[in-house]
Parts: structure tokens; sequence; C-alpha cells
């Protein structure tokens, strides 16, 4: 009987304890792990999204429903990124309090090309094209107006007709690869957690500023990684690079696949081709997980070689330390790959 009331005891005492941290759910891995660093040894945030799921396209799981119903914190990028989320967020979690990243203060979003551009991988290209992106900068609020001082006249790329259902304008949500913004989501993740659990307030500000401070060694560490690569020699799987290609002016040649990961048609594959066979293009990625087949096609009968990325941690193991090996790995083998 003793041992019966003791073990009760135990229980609901480790049960009021961890009550008093929330439940947090997280939509990628590599917020998850941002959010991991930030919770610490408080606890661990679900995932919604698997390492390698398709954020842009998922159809939510009975499982899913019910992560989202017992959620009292949820942290997502935005619509931008997973718009399937939009309303089972209000609907099943209506009462959490969600921090939505892509809404945040204090980074710098960059903006795809609009839809009458019609220029989903030849902006990408003038971007590579170009090495003063300074004017960058200079807008604060990134209206569309930059996307208008490139030139498209002539462009000629029929091939993108084949996407005609798909949004490739507005905001690029692919920030997190960018570590200066990750360091500004760090900040509102420690906010929303301690307005949620103030009695936890030290302990999350203590961890958040540990992972700011990873994450400043992390980009100095990334800067001297990639200074060698060289401009415009490699195709990014999609269109989900852009922030790490400006925060360490590495800039690719393009993407495979469009910014919703949708595959290319046949002559945005044959403009491709061209651009492979040109000879500037000396690495074609794929995503980890997937067929290689697209890369080899491209890259058959040149030089170039082709290699495996993940934007969203694709193949890693979920946890605090994703993070930074997510970017050490992109890196790595951006240097692997375009190198002679
Ligand atoms: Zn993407």
């Amino acid at each position: 009987m003793l041992r019966l009331t003791t073990t009760t005891a135990l229980v609901m005492l480790s049960t009021t304890a961890m009550a008093e941290v929330p439940r947090v759910l997280t939509d990628i891995a590599p917020i998850h792990s941002l959010v991991a660093q930030v919770m610490g040894d408080l606890g661990a945030p679900d995932l919604l999204v698997p390492a390698g799921g398709d954020a842009h396209h998922m159809a939510l799981r009975p499982s899913d429903a019910r992560l989202l119903d017992q959620a009292q914190v949820v942290v997502w990028v935005g619509e931008s990124l997973t718009p399937w989320l939009d309303e089972p967020l209000r609907t099943l979690a209506p009462t959490a309090a969600t921090l939505t990243l892509q809404e945040v203060a204090g980074w710098t979003p960059r903006m795809y090309p609009d839809a009458d551009d019609h220029t989903g991988h030849e902006g990408h290209e003038d971007h590579a094209d170009h090495d003063d992106h300074a004017d960058h900068d200079d807008h604060t609020n990134h209206d569309h107006d930059h996307d208008h001082e490139h030139d498209h006249a002539g462009d000629d790329h029929t091939g993108h007709d084949d996407h005609a259902g798909h949004a490739h304008t507005g905001l690029d949500p692919h920030a997190w690869i960018d570590p200066v913004a990750a360091k500004v989501w760090v900040g509102a993740i420690r906010d929303t957690l301690t307005a949620t659990d103030p009695d936890n307030a030290a302990t999350y500000a203590a961890n958040a500023a540990g992972t700011m401070q990873r994450l400043d060694t992390l980009t100095d560490q990334l800067t001297t990684t990639l200074a060698g690569v060289p401009a415009g020699s490699w195709l990014a799987p999609h269109d989900a690079f852009g922030y790490f290609e400006d925060r360490f002016t590495v800039p690719s040649a393009g993407a495979v696949a469009d910014s919703e990961a949708v595959a290319p048609g046949a002559a945005g594959l044959s403009d491709l081709r061209e651009r492979v066979s040109g000879g500037n293009v000396s690495c074609v990625l794929f995503e980890v997980n997937t067929a290689d087949d697209l890369a080899r096609t491209l890259t058959d009968g040149t030089t170039a070689k082709t290699a495996a990325i993940s934007v969203a941690g694709a193949g890693l193991e979920p946890g605090p330390a994703l993070y930074a090996t997510l970017l050490t790995s992109i890196a790595d083998t951006l240097v692997d790959c375009t190198a002679s």
C-alpha cells in the first residue's frame, strides 16, 4: 500500500511539474530545432512535417490533427510555406499562442518575382549574374519594386506555362537557411514561450542567448567555408536557397524545380541543360532522399557533378543539433560539388 501511495504521489508531482511547460508544436525540422534549443531541458517540441516531408504540399493526417488540438503554442513559418496548414491552425488550435515567423519584425524577407513577369527561374539567373545586390538592403519593406529593376525583355521561357496553376509570387518562405534571420526568429520564439510560461522566463532567456551565440559562430564558420565557391556554378534542387545565396554570396545559376518544388517541363529542362552544357555550372543538386534522374539527365556527357542537398533537414535526426548540422552540410556539399 505504501509503495502504491508513494508512486501515486510521484506521478502527481511530475504531472504538476510537466504542466507548467506548454506543449509546443512546430512545422518543419529546422524550426523544431531552433525551438528545441530555446526550450532546452524544459521539454521537447512536437514536429508536424517529418524531416524530408514535402512542406509545400502535405495532407493533414489524423495524428497531425491531434497534435494541433493538444498544442498550447504553435511556431510555424507561415502560409507562404505551408498554405494547407492555415485553416487547420485556426479550426483545430484556435486558443494556442501562435507565432508566425514570416510576420516577425527585424529580418529582411526576399520576394519571388511578380507573376506578370513570369520569371520563376530567370529571376534567379539574373540574381546570379548581378554581383551588387546591396540595393536589396535598402528595401526595408521589400516591396516588389526591386524585381522590376532587372530587365526581363527577351525572356522566352514557355516552360513556365506548365506551372500555370502555381503561384511563383510573394514571400520566399525558406528564410531559416539564413542564420541571421534565424537569430531574429529565436528572439521571437523566446518571447512567445515566455508569454505563455512566465515561470520559466529566465531559462528561455538563457537558452535563447546561447542559441543566438551559436548562430553567430555558425555564420562565421559558413562564411569561411563558402568563400571559394564560384558564383553561378551550381543549380539548386528547387528555388529555395535564395537566402543562403544572399547571406554567403554564393549565387546559384538557378534551380531545377520551382519555388514550390514543382519539376520543370520540357522547355524548362532544355533551358537548364543548355546552362549546364555551357560549362559554367559544375554542380547540379538534387533533394536528399529523392531520385537523382533529373540531375543525371542534366549533367550527362558534361564534367558537372551531382550531389544531394536538403533545405529542410531530410535525412537528419530532428533535435537541437539539426539546425547547425543542416547548414554545415549544405555548405560542405556546395564546396565539394563545385570544386573542380
Ligand atoms: Zn521549398
